[in-house]
């Protein structure tokens, strides 16, 4: 591998916050290299639909909107660079930054790397992906054409999936644990409209089970409130109950809570010294494309001015500094959620009451 690059500002992570902290760092002059992995667009460019971004009143797909971002982002003079993170060593500065092909030595760092499907669980699930469960029918509907199919989940994501997959498949079955959806309303009015969608709730999924082949052909349910069982044929089983942050390779250097790397009420800082966070890797409450764009923004702006007017001092290797370190008396911004908690519960950054319902998020 060749020598690092040495760059002012890396953005580890190619969804909304990732290319919008991009497009604002390039603009600002600091010639930043985002890396967007080998699945661009994250989450964002999943999205079969996106209403609800402002100056979008048409709505566009997912993919579209995080492409024009992406390429706004080139435009403003950032360098997208389609590679995965390997590795990181945060424990000095500058930071290192390993990719499949190439190393980096930043001065600050963006993680804007999003989230993961959460998976069901279940025993083989791992093994069946790829043979019949899937995490996107964006991705993978096509494969399912004529078919019949099986989405779980109550949220947008479930509902939209649903919606995408009965124009393709030829019958879907929605399961959900609970009989109240936590869908916007508008979605799942559009879901119930929907002849060849059929929906089965409180039901969960047991057990998946294979062919011969080592195929998806069928599951079984469960019906939470009589306890009856049934199995259903299935070639397909879309799994749509949230994401877990991809906080991956950082973790071990930042401090993190329910999952989400934790940043100052009132900025994007981590709880490590040049190292910023956007979007979903950081939050619990809002996920949406807007938010995570902004956010992105923000963290641009918070780097580019620890840059200009932090104590950094080049590329000398120093020992990176946690922010609640250097900060004196109740001037302390950074709170971990429970203590947020006790200072003020309209300021709690990650507690979300409609998630009480559930045991299962993080
Ligand atoms: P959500 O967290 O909103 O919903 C997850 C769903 O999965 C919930 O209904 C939950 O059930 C269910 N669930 C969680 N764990 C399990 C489990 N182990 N077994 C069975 N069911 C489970 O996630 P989404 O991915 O739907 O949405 C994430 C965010 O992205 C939201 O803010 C959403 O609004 C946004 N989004 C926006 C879109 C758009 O605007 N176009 C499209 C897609 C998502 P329960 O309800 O019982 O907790």
């Amino acid at each position: 591998m060749s020598a690092p690059e040495i760059v002012p500002l890396l953005i580890v992570g190619g969804g909304p916050a990732g290319y919008t902290a991009a497009l604002y760092a390039g603009r600002a002059g600091l010639t930043p290299i985002c890396i967007e992995g080998f699945d661009s667009g994250g989450q964002l460019s999943r999205s079969f639909l996106v209403e609800n971004f402002p100056g979008v009143p048409d709505g566009t797909s997912g993919a579209d909107l995080s492409n024009r971002i992406r390429e706004q982002a080139i435009g403003f003079g950032a360098r997208v660079v389609m590679d995965d993170v390997v590795g990181v060593d945060l424990s000095r500065r500058p930071f290192r930054v390993v990719t499949t092909s190439h190393s980096y030595l930043a001065d600050a760092i963006v993680v804007a790397t999003g989230s993961v499907p959460r998976p069901l669980g279940l025993p083989r699930e791992e093994e069946l992906i790829g043979r019949g469960i899937a995490y996107c029918a964006l991705c993978d509907g096509a494969f399912f054409a004529g078919q019949e199919v099986i989405v779980v989940g109550g949220g947008n994501a479930a509902l939209g999936e649903s919606i995408q997959m009965a124009r393709v498949a030829s019958r879907v079955t929605l399961v959900h644990r609970r009989s109240e959806f936590r869908a916007d309303d508008v979605v799942e009015v559009a879901a119930r409209a929907i002849a060849g969608i059929e929906i089965l709730t409180p039901h969960v999924v047991e057990e998946l089970l294979a062919d011969d082949d080592g195929n998806l052909c069928g599951v079984r349910l469960r019906n939470l409130s009589t306890g009856e069982r049934c199995v259903r044929e299935t070639a397909g089983l879309f799994v749509a109950i949230g994401h877990e942050p991809a906080t991956g390779l950082f973790a071990p250097y930042l401090a993190i809570s329910r999952g989400h790397i934790v940043t100052s009420l009132t900025s994007t800082e981590t709880s490590l010294e040049g190292v910023f966070a956007a979007g979903d890797v950081a939050d619990s409450r809002y996920r949406q494309a807007v938010t995570a764009a902004a956010s992105g923004c923000q963290a641009a702006i918070d780097a580019e001015r620890w840059l200009v007017t932090g104590d950094w001092v080049g590329a000398s290797v120093e020992p990176a500094v946690p922010v609640a370190a250097r900060r004196r008396g109740p001037s302390v911004s950074l709170l971990i959620p429970e203590q947020a908690a006790e200072h003020s519960p309209m300021t709690d950054p990650v507690h979300d009451p409609a998630h009480d319902r559930t045991s299962s998020h993080p």
